[in-house]
């Protein structure tokens, strides 16, 4: 029959000879192959409990920032949602009332503050589109989960504090921004 492309191999259907069919050759063949990879460097790392360094434009986990005196910059305008591709963004505004100028610095806030992890593609637009400095996405990798709720982050999952790293992860993330703008 003619072979439909040039790639076709002709399988040698030859018997094994004595030596062939004891597989000693073909055994010691694979144990060299496996000791030459014993003494490597090893390609791979023990995620979790072992990370990569990430490069200074990493974008991982989103935080929601406070200002200087603990209220939340978030004023639920609603431009991030608007501008995410993959509408992962949902939130419900409330008006502030009186007593709470504390914890919020605009006259309205997200009372609900929701991102589907699963449909974010860490694109950053959020972030670029926040006229509030509201929204930065920090360098912490997202965390892995057994099911899908455990990836739609509410807002007091978002919060700064809710990760103690996150106001050192954007400064540094910030001054390798402006370094690699230079
Ligand atoms: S990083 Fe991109 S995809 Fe993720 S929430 Fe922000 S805008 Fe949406
Ligand atoms: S995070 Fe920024 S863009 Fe999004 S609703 Fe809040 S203030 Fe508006």
């Amino acid at each position: 029959m003619q072979p439909l492309s040039s790639r076709s191999k002709i399988v040698s259907n030859k018997t094994m000879s004595w030596s062939e069919r004891l597989y000693i050759p073909a055994i010691l063949a694979g144990l060299k192959v496996t000791l030459h990879h014993l003494f490597k460097k090893k390609v791979t790392v023990s995620y979790p409990e072992q990370t990569r360094p990430h490069s200074k434009f990493y974008r991982g986990r989103h935080v929601l920032k406070r200002d200087d005196q603990g209220r939340e910059n978030c004023t639920a305008c609603g431009l991030c949602a608007i501008a995410c591709p993959a509408e992962a963004i949902t939130m419900v505004a409330e008006e502030r009332q009186k007593g709470e100028e504390t914890l919020y610095r605009e006259e309205k806030y997200a009372a609900e503050y929701n991102i589907n992890m699963l449909r974010c593609i860490f694109c950053g637009l959020c972030e670029e589109a926040c006229p509030k400095d509201a929204i930065y996405l920090t360098d912490t990798i997202s965390t892995s989960g057994y099911n899908r709720d455990t990836f739609l982050y509410t807002k007091d999952m978002l919060l700064e504090g809710a990760l103690p790293e996150t106001r050192i992860d954007i400064q540094a993330r910030r001054k390798g921004q402006r370094e690699g703008a230079m």
